[in-house]
């Protein structure tokens, strides 16, 4: 079917010519701040899209630090080649990029373990999870002594959220899931496929909980609804990526092989532990997948500036992250594209 929308047809090139790189803020990010300055940055660096929770005040943080990219390129002597997509990201009962930590004061010991551990500053010195902050990860579970961490997961409105993200200038949306409930991914890929008419839908799938034949197994189901329109984010293992080595990467390139042997002609973008190494290492292996999506990795690279004080007025911070960032961006895609 041929799309009627010159945003649509970008994306697709970017796709065929694979040289499309996310940056994942989290789906479970509500951190206006942090969202704002990432905006910002990967912007000036040249993403193409922004990852965001599907939340109207996060996706205007990121349209305010878009905004702030544009003012800033030029006193950086950068040229800001396409103004990046905004996709809004929903998860699934079960699915980690959606989850929420809570302590059980009952069984938490106070040791402090997870304050230290915790990669978004979310646990306060008292051991209570700022909620907003929190991005479901699971860091703060692997070091308790006392097995206090629990998860917490809320069925947002979506059905009046979603329409008024998009009214806000998004333009893609994505379906994390990351459960063996298929029925229930029917059901919100339905509902996404309902508000996302004229442009790419994704759907975030790892193998944790899905065999490789259930995993194509639902990719062709979905695609029988999307058809060309869709995105497979092939997950290696969600929000791993933060050390910058082959093995970490090593998973989401092997996601992404799956898919693309299935041959169902869905776009197929890594993501998962994905980091600096990921696009050599799926040139590597022959895994052409058609662009790279950073999470973990990308906002720890530049997390030293993003929480400082004075990062909105001072200009060579900027151009410091800036320049990190762009790091990233380019060693991917110069690897993918070949
Ligand atoms: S470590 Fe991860 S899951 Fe735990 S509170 Fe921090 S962000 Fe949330
Ligand atoms: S690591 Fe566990 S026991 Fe220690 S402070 Fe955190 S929740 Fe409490």
């Amino acid at each position: 079917m041929r799309m009627n929308n010159q945003r649509y047809d970008l994306l697709k090139d970017l796709f065929q010519g694979r040289r499309f790189f996310k940056l994942v803020c989290g789906a479970g990010n509500e951190d206006l701040t942090e969202v704002r300055r990432l905006a910002t940055i990967y912007t000036i660096a040249g993403v193409s899209m922004h990852d965001l929770s599907a939340n109207p005040e996060v996706v205007e943080a990121a349209k305010r630090g878009i905004e702030r990219a544009y003012e800033l390129a030029p006193l950086l002597n950068k040229k800001i080649e396409m103004r990046p997509y905004l996709n809004v990201s929903i998860g699934l009962k079960g699915d980690p990029h959606v989850r929420k930590a809570t302590i059980d004061r009952d069984a938490c010991v106070k040791c402090g373990e997870c304050i230290n551990a915790c990669r978004q500053n979310a646990i306060t010195d008292d051991c209570s999870v700022t909620e907003f902050k929190c991005i479901g990860c699971g860091d703060c579970e692997k070091v308790c002594p006392s097995d206090a961490i629990r998860y917490t997961h809320k069925r947002a409105d979506f059905e009046n959220i979603l329409p008024e993200c998009a009214k806000r200038g998004v333009e893609t949306m994505e379906l994390h899931a990351v459960t063996a409930d298929d029925e229930a991914v029917m059901h919100d890929w339905m509902l996404l496929n309902k508000i996302i008419t004229d442009n790419f839908i994704s759907v975030c799938l790892d193998r944790s909980l899905l065999s490789n034949r259930h995993l194509i197994e639902r990719i062709k189901g979905l695609y029988g609804i999307t058809g060309e329109r869709m995105i497979v984010q092939a997950d290696g293992v969600p929000m791993s990526g933060e050390g910058d080595d082959y093995n970490t990467t090593l998973q989401a390139v092997a996601c992404a092989d799956v898919v693309m042997k299935s041959g169902i002609p869905v776009v197929v973008l890594l993501s998962g532990g994905t980091n600096g190494k990921t696009g050599l290492l799926a040139r590597q292996c022959g895994v052409n997948a058609h662009g790279v999506a950073v999470g973990s990795f990308a906002r720890k690279i530049v997390k030293r500036y993003i929480v400082m004080e004075d990062f909105d007025s001072n200009v060579d911070m900027v151009r410091e992250a800036v320049s990190i960032a762009e790091g990233l961006v380019k060693s991917n895609l110069e690897a993918i594209c070949g």
